[in-house]
């Protein structure tokens, strides 16, 4: 599928029938696969064969499914997770332990502030944040000796500052280790980091990818380019044997392009077993297929609410990157020529009282703690996803005590801009 269209691998990547297969993905509703001998059975054990043989690793569904995700991305191999949150938890883990450290973009989502900031930190991994907008002096002073990575966010949920991709990958590289990016916000129907320098992409297939509400999941692709020999010292886990794994070297029997993916699943799903369903694998699929239709009227449909919001006076501001005169425009011109994302922020005049009693005026958008869904909905996230930040974290995470973050669902444009007006009309009577 590589040389197809991002709107060909939506549809038709990751899975092609041979004669008189099903036309769809098969759910392979089963726990484990039969073998004729223990012998077949402990080459997969080795990892001398590959093949399934228990679903906490690794289910057919669920790797065509990845395999779709890793086409769209432009990867070389994916693994799909039981969500987001382990996702990001599985990307970083795979390649740093206890006594290491992580330079992350500060404007992130609020579960994985908090993953990173209280529970890996618990596990003994430094997190130093920095602002996305940080210059490449000021990135490189974030480093240290036991750095392993970097990690942000393309379009921030819900701050939705934009990152300077090439410039954070350049001083990552520059440090010798990957830039992880969780790519949940654009898509790649909307941006590939993988083009602009990223080796590693993360995604919450929650919001957009499933698209319908319908199931939590995450997935995590490699682009196979970062070159892990270059640093065995600090990728030891990649570079030398694993000895719970029979001395298997990931780099040496996977190559650059399987070693990451490989190690996660051998190691990590084995151990914490987060895998996602094989029926909510194929929900994802039925998203998937139809994402790129969904995003061009998410993105219509952020633009338009957003250029209503900038001209009504009872709207104190507006961030959406699409929008002329955004501070990340340019930005997101540059990494998003088609189109950003159907999530647009903002704040009601009148402040955090006031932004409460015109969410529960609407009557389309509900409020949800989910987002980039095709129904539209809306959250105040400093008393929901951001609660437990203080004062100072939230205005790190670009997040105002004000903010109402509204993401536009697929319906018409008309209508929500109707709904937001009949609901500021309600507040300021
Ligand atoms: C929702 C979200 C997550 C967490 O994903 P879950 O599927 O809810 O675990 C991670 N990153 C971003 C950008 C998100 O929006």
């Amino acid at each position: 599928m590589s040389n197809y269209q991002i709107e060909t691998k939506c549809v038709q990547g990751g899975y092609t029938p041979g004669n008189g297969e099903p036309r769809q993905i098969p759910i392979i509703q089963s726990t484990t696969f039969k073998y004729a001998t223990s012998e077949d059975m402990g080459k997969l054990f080795d990892l001398e064969a590959s093949g399934y043989f228990y679903t906490r690793l690794q289910n057919p569904t669920n790797d065509s499914v990845a395999a779709k995700i890793c086409d769209m991305e432009g990867g070389t191999a994916a693994m799909l997770t039981s969500s987001g949150q382990a996702a990001n938890f599985f990307a970083i883990f795979n390649i740093a332990s206890a006594g290491d450290h992580v330079v992350a973009s500060s404007s992130i989502y609020g579960g994985t502030f908090n993953l990173f900031s209280v529970t890996m930190k618990r596990m003994g991994i430094d997190f130093t944040f920095v602002s996305p907008d940080a210059d490449e002096a000021e990135l490189n002073a974030a480093f240290r000796p036991n750095t392993k990575a970097m990690f942000g966010e393309t379009i921030a949920n819900p701050a939705l500052t934009v990152l300077d991709i090439e410039l954070f990958a350049k001083v990552a590289h520059a440090h010798g280790v990957p830039l992880i990016i969780d790519n949940t916000f654009a898509t790649p129907v909307n941006c590939r980091p993988f083009e602009w320098g990223c080796d590693i992409v993360t995604h919450s297939t929650t919001k957009y990818m499933d698209g319908h509400g319908a199931a939590v999941g995450g997935c995590i692709v490699d682009s196979g380019k970062f070159d892990w020999t270059k640093y065995p010292e600090k990728f030891p886990g990649l570079c030398t044997p694993d000895e719970s794994y029979h001395g298997v070297t990931y780099t040496e029997r996977f190559g650059l392009e399987g070693a990451f993916i490989t190690k996660a699943t051998a190691q990590l799903m084995r151990d914490f077993g987060a895998i996602q369903a094989p029926q909510n694998a194929f929900l994802l699929n039925l998203g998937l297929e139809s994402l790129h239709v969904r995003m061009a009227h998410h993105c219509e449909n952020g633009l338009a609410v957003a250029k209503y919001l900038a001209s009504d006076d009872r709207i104190a501001w507006v961030t959406y990157p699409g929008l002329e005169g955004d501070k990340y425009f340019e930005r997101a011109k540059k990494y998003m020529p088609n189109g950003t994302c159907g999530v647009v922020s903002f704040g009601v005049k009148g402040g955090r009282k006031v932004a409460e009693q015109f969410m529960k005026h609407l009557k389309i958008a509900a409020i949800e703690t989910h987002v980039a869904d095709a129904r539209s909905c809306c959250l105040h996230p400093a008393s929901a996803t951001h609660r437990q930040m203080n004062d100072d974290e939230l205005r790190a995470a670009g997040v105002s005590p004000d903010l109402v973050r509204f993401s536009c669902g697929i319906e018409s444009s008309e209508d929500l801009i109707a709904d937001i007006k009949q609901a500021l009309d309600a507040c300021f009577q």
